[in-house]
């Protein structure tokens, strides 16, 4: 494959911490690229209500956010390409990322590939995935319109979401395997204040079953050690998420769970290669959080290539 034009900065996913260091990146001066595989804006595209983000009084969608990220981005000249990168070639000075559809020679990388949703990984699962089986409330929350939908999970996710369904379905039970919600304390006392909410404590799914679409969990009280079934038509599942940084595997410093490590510059181990967003070990997982992360990352890529431009 040729290789194509040299850029200051590579970055690799387009959602918010991608898109925040592109602005800076970009707006520093920097010839800068994002490489996005599918659709720019990454998972936060399909939160209806964002009501967290400074400077949004009014709740706005995780859409919108991104959407004007991307054009402010691209008013700076950045380019947005949506090509998949496949490897990173991280050995020399500049690193080299190959694509499905070419290969480009670049100064410096950030990777700010984001997450995806855990499985809950439970018979019946995989099967009736698209068929009552959903990790994305946004997208299919409506098809549940006066029907009864049970959330799996206990962190933000589950009990935001939890919160969202309540608009279309008739009844939506939050499964959660211990007795104390994750979440933060505004959305339990939302989830706790919401009659048409109810919490099953200390229970796990063991199976989701029914004929062409999903009709019944089975469940396991984990302190009664009883087992129970709940007739139901969709289930929603918000287990947690697993980063997407199999790119960089084994050669830059991850957590025990694969999130990518980093220093306060947002630097992995390896010289002009650092990570932003959901990928890496952190605290607080916020658009806030990914776009601080994703400007401090073009900041100290700024840096780097200042001080090492002789050497290119
Ligand atoms: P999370 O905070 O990791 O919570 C995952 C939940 O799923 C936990 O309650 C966990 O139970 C449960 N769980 C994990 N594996 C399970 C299994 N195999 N079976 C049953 N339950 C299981 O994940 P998240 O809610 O997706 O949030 C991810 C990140 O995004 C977090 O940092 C969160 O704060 C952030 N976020 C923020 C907002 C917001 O600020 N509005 C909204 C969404 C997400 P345990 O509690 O027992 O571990």
């Amino acid at each position: 494959m040729e290789l194509n034009t040299q850029y200051d900065v590579a970055i690799v996913g387009g959602g918010p911490a991608g898109l925040s260091a592109a602005i800076y990146a970009a707006r520093g001066g920097l010839k800068t690229v994002i490489f996005e595989k599918a659709l720019v804006g990454g998972q936060i595209t399909v939160t209806a209500e964002v009501e967290n983000y400074p400077g949004f009084e009014e709740s706005v969608s995780g859409f919108d956010i991104v959407e004007k990220m991307q054009k402010q981005a691209e008013k700076f000249d950045a380019e947005i390409k949506i090509e998949e990168v496949k490897a990173i070639g991280l050995e020399g000075l500049c690193k080299i990322v190959e694509t499905n559809k070419a290969t480009y020679s670049v100064k410096s990388v950030i990777i700010a590939t984001g997450a995806h949703p855990r499985k809950l990984a439970v018979p019946g699962e995989e099967k009736y995935t698209g068929r009552g089986v959903s990790y994305c409330a946004t997208c299919d929350g409506a098809l549940f319109r006066d029907k009864v939908v049970a959330v799996v999970g206990g962190g933000d996710s589950a009990v935001e979401e939890a919160m969202f369904l309540t608009k279309f379905a008739s009844k939506v039970y939050i499964i959660h395997r211990r007795n104390q919600l994750r979440a933060v304390k505004i959305l339990q006392e939302r989830v706790f204040a919401n009659e048409k909410i109810k919490i099953i404590w200390d229970s796990v799914v063991q199976e989701i079953q029914g004929g062409d679409f999903v009709e019944n969990l089975l469940l396991y009280n984990k302190k009664t050690k009883e087992t129970s079934e709940l007739p139901l038509d969709g289930v929603f599942i918000f287990v947690g998420i697993i980063p997407n940084s199999e790119l960089v595997e084994s050669r830059v410093d991850f957590d025990e769970q694969n999130f990518i490590k980093t220093d306060e510059t947002m630097h992995t181990e390896i010289p002009g290669v650092y990570a932003a967003g959901d990928v890496t070990h952190k605290v607080l997982r916020q658009i806030i959080t990914a776009g601080s992360d994703g400007a401090t990352a073009a900041f100290s890529a700024e840096k780097w290539i200042e001080e090492n431009q002789d050497n290119f």
